[in-house]
């Protein structure tokens, strides 16, 4: 098993450093490449995404990412800027599924937003798709309109449109994910409202029939907005589209109220992925060595669970950092009175301490 590592910006490299360190502690021994992206990309090979680092990438089982960007590059032509290497290694490896657990350890329940009964213990998972949906549909532009009751007056429009096959694959990875966690799947769309989703909602039920041992259920996406403020523990698993995806799944992050502890994964028709901490490189702490490694860590997790068929050492893991939470450590960014702050290396050791215990 190959995994490529690629650090990039600001904390990245910090970061990522001890998630590599946590896999080296594990039983089972993984190929670790590393290769430069974003800013260290430019800076090394003149392109956020060198032709290494994307041979590398495409060669690996699963990507391990830090993060890219940093004000310096601002002023960078837009296809040379550290954020373009995202969207390149999305669309060159082809990751059409964006997976985003929001947890919230019971021992973080104060950073919430919400009162600590209704989002403590929270352990849910947004799947996002990524390549279609009004984003991406054409025709789009601004004309005068033809018909209407504002006929003859400028317009903006976007269309929104979902192939089938589209659908599938990503209701696939909806009820696979829910296979590995509690069997629950809820699929959100607009299905009163727009006929793309009718449609959405129609394959995903036909899609079911090759999962009975999953619960489905359908939810419209304002309800779903007005759960999971409500009572986001009755979710599983929720699978939807791109702008309901992208809208819920910034909001699920928020219930838990710690940049520092989210990690995500993208992944494509094979299960291979691309794994990140939810956060950016964060450039006004980077080098300070304060930075929570957590969301990587538990990246790196998920990397184990969903593209390495590893669920095992995943498992150990996400009991491992649970374990460094209960015994009172934190980084500067999940810091409460009565708890003990430590540093970037500091968490990381302490992980790889719980791992071996
Ligand atoms: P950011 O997520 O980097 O930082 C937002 C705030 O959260 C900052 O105060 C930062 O210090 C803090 N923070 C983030 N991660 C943290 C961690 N692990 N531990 C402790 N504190 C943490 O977002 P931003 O400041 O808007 O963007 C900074 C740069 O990151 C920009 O160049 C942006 O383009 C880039 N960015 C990259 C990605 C990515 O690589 N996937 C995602 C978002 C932003």
């Amino acid at each position: 098993m190959k995994i490529a590592v690629l650090p990039g910006d600001g904390i990245g490299p910090e970061i990522i450093e001890q998630a590599v360190r946590v896999l080296q502690s594990l039983d089972e021994q993984f190929e670790l490449e590393t290769a430069p992206v974003g800013g260290a990309g430019y800076e090394a090979h003149g392109h956020p995404l060198p032709d290494g680092t994307l041979k590398l990438a495409q060669e690996a089982d699963a990507v391990l990412f830090g993060a890219v960007g940093d004000w310096k590059y601002d002023t960078l032509d837009r296809p040379l800027r550290p954020e373009q290497a995202i969207l390149g290694l999305r669309k060159n490896l082809k990751l059409f599924a964006n997976l985003r657990p929001a947890i919230l350890y019971p021992e973080l329940a104060g950073a919430s937003t919400l009162k600590p009964e209704v989002v403590s213990g929270l352990d849910i998972l947004i799947i996002r798709e990524l390549t279609g949906d009004i984003y991406f549909g054409q025709p789009r532009g601004v004309r005068i309109a033809v018909d209407g009751p504002f006929k003859g007056e400028r317009e903006g429009f976007d269309t929104m449109r979902y192939a089938e096959p589209e659908i599938r694959r990503i209701a696939h990875v909806g009820f696979q994910a829910a296979q590995k966690r509690g069997k629950r799947l809820t699929s959100v769309d607009k299905a009163n409202v727009l006929e793309t989703f009718q449609f959405w909602k129609d394959i995903v039920t036909d899609v079911h029939k090759e999962y009975p041992d999953v619960a489905l259920d359908h939810m419209y996406v304002d309800n779903a907005a007005m759960q999971l403020v409500r009572a986001p523990k009755k979710f599983d698993v929720i699978v939807t589209g791109n702008m309901f995806g992208d809208i819920l799944s910034d909001a699920a992050a928020m219930l838990t109220g710690s940049i520092g502890m989210l990690p995500s994964a993208s992944l494509d028709a094979a299960n291979k992925g691309l794994y990140e901490p939810s956060h950016g490189s964060a450039p006004d702490i980077a080098g300070k060595g304060v930075a929570n490694p957590l969301a990587t860590i538990l990246s790196a997790a998920m990397m184990l669970r969903y593209s390495l068929d590893r669920a095992e050492q995943a498992d150990r893991i996400e009991a491992a950092v649970k374990k460094v939470l209960a015994s009172g450590l934190r980084t500067p960014d999940i810091y409460e009175e009565g708890t003990t702050r430590v540093g970037t290396r500091e968490m990381g050791d302490a992980v790889v301490k719980a791992l071996a215990a």
